[in-house]
């Protein structure tokens, strides 16, 4: 009517705001600016298709990355996960049904990052949405004993470890039922040959120490400070490609997402992002 139209702000915000960053100290959203080093991440797989595709752009530019799994898609595509743990890329744990913390109850919320735990074996955690409650921080952050809190939070923490235990067995004993077979491609059960789990180099901050024990370790988290928006549907895959253009920085932490609803601005943007900054002297690394 008015020969001009109105573009709604977008739904979420490609740089994460300083007031965010303030607000959640404990939480990892970029790293040094001193570097001209950038962390591209990738949450919600493994899947067929689309990490295949990652893995093979990222070999081109011989970068490496993060990919922030949920336990569920392993378990569904082993062959998938091994292919980008072969890669030399870093694992993390983005909970086994990629759950919202702000809508779980701690105890749940845990135990489905421990279920995740089996076959991810990391201590870098991505809390799926962004979204995590304060005392599930602590409870992530205190397990494992290096940062363990004092008072009231011991009790909570010793009774992690139990549940831990308890959901070890649990998962264990999955690996009995028909329709999955994980020791094919995992041996959930007492000694994995880390070698089949791990490339040759693998960084120690993100080997988990005996999977047989399924001890939590004290958990990296980690969020972002550019989100490319590929799962935007309604997204140009040119403003995907320029969101993380304009954004990035030394130090920064990339998401991107090896999903189908997200495949279609990532094949146009993750190759072009790649080039860019390959091309200005950049480097990829894993967390
Ligand atoms: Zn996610």
């Amino acid at each position: 009517m008015h020969g001009y139209s109105v573009t709604l702000p977008a739904m979420y915000l490609v740089k994460s705001p300083f007031f965010l960053k303030w607000y959640y100290p404990q939480l990892l959203w970029n790293k040094p600016r001193s570097e001209k080093t950038i962390y591209i991440t990738f949450d919600d797989g493994p899947i067929p298709i689309v990490t295949p595709f990652v893995l093979k752009t990222l070999a081109a530019y011989n970068a490496k990355a993060t990919f922030f799994c949920i336990g569920d898609n392993i378990r569904k595509h082993p062959d998938v996960f091994n292919a980008v743990v072969n890669s030399g890329h870093a694992i993390g744990n983005h909970t086994f049904n990629h759950l919202n913390g702000w809508k779980t109850d701690d105890e749940t919320y845990i135990k489905n990052i421990l279920e995740a735990q089996a076959l991810t074996q990391t201590n870098l955690f991505r809390p799926p949405y962004g979204r995590i409650k304060k005392s599930q921080i602590r409870k992530l952050k205190g397990v494992g004993g290096r940062e363990s809190e004092v008072g009231s939070e011991q009790s909570a923490v010793s009774s992690l470890q139990s549940d831990i235990k308890t959901l070890s067995f649990e998962v264990r004993n999955k690996s009995s039922e028909p329709q999955f077979q994980p020791s094919n491609h995992y041996p959930l059960t007492a000694k994995p040959n880390p070698s089949t789990l791990y490339p040759p180099n693998p960084k120690p901050s993100t080997l988990h120490p005996k999977p047989s024990t399924l001890n939590l370790p004290a958990f990296h988290l980690i969020m972002w400070d550019v989100l490319s928006g590929d799962f935007d549907t309604n997204l140009a895959p040119e403003k995907c490609y320029q969101n993380v253009i304009i954004n990035t920085q030394n130090g920064s932490i990339i998401v991107f997402h090896d999903s189908l609803k997200a495949f279609d601005r990532l094949q146009y943007a993750l190759p072009r992002v790649l080039k860019y900054f390959t091309e200005r002297g950049f480097s990829f690394e894993r967390l």
